[in-house]
């Protein structure tokens, strides 16, 4: 009897470690080996010190970068790194932002469940899927075929079903699905592009580093008011990698 029982619980056992083990090479294959479900307490610690407390406030905004999995945005060798307060280094010579500046940004375009928003330099695919839980679509254009592609599969892996991704100069934005109630750029340009003015809905929302490669810029904030006149604020010395592409 007592052997039956011991040979019962050691099946049971058994069973219940291969099923643990099948999940974990289930993630390993679907996320780049990432389990979304780890580093909960550094997520939870990164949204109270480095984004609440420099003044992040609306609440969407922190749930959302309380729930993004950030560690599977980034490499391997920095899972560990992932939630501290500087930018990560992601392939190409680009980086995944510094965690506040996501915030900052995401907070600045202040949109709605019933919004479509435009990111110009997917990376990572990060600040998407930042997006991704606060509006109607996030539409994302990468330069890079290489980094397009991980961020596409990674993306996909995660479920976030709402957003759709484009390899090409994102200097030009996407036409066909303008206008767009707000517009990221996650690289710093020059000028503010015309082709993403033109493809802002008027009373639409925009968010861009403008500065020369390599110094420091500004994050500027744009509104195009509903008679289309365009104001502009400067927000925040940043340094973000530039802008690339033939335009
Ligand atoms: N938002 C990203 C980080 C962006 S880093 C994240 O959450 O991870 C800036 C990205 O912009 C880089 O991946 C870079 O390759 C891309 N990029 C640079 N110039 C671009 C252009 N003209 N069009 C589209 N993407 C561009």
């Amino acid at each position: 009897m007592n052997r039956t029982r011991v040979r019962h619980a050691l099946l049971v056992s058994i069973l219940l470690a291969s099923c643990l083990w099948v999940k974990e090479e289930v993630w390993a294959g679907q996320a780049g080996g990432c389990n979304p479900k780890q580093y909960a307490a550094e997520r939870d610690k990164m949204v109270r010190e480095q984004i609440r407390k420099r003044g992040i406030k609306d609440d969407s905004v922190l749930r959302a970068m309380g729930k993004v999995p950030r560690h599977c945005f980034v490499p391997r060798e920095f899972e560990d790194e992932a939630y501290d307060d500087h930018p990560i280094p992601i392939g190409k010579g680009q980086t995944i932002s510094q965690p506040y500046i996501v915030a900052l940004m995401t907070e600045l375009l202040q949109v709605k469940p019933s919004d479509r928003v435009l990111e110009v330099g997917t990376g990572s695919g990060y600040q998407s899927a930042v997006l991704s839980g606060l509006v109607n679509r996030v539409f994302t254009i990468e330069i890079y075929p290489a980094l397009s592609r991980k961020a596409g599969a990674l993306l996909k892996a995660l479920e976030y079903r709402n957003i759709a991704l484009k390899q090409g100069d994102g200097y030009f934005g996407w036409n066909e699905h303008a206008p767009f109630d707000a517009i990221i750029v996650t690289a710093a340009s020059n000028q503010i592009p015309p082709p993403l003015l033109r493809q802002l809905k008027p009373g639409g929302r925009m968010c861009i580093p403008v500065g020369g490669a390599y110094q420091v810029q500004q994050l500027m904030f744009i509104r195009k008011k509903h008679d289309g006149t365009i104001t502009t604020r400067a927000v925040l010395p940043v340094r973000f990698v530039p802008l690339l592409g033939g335009h």
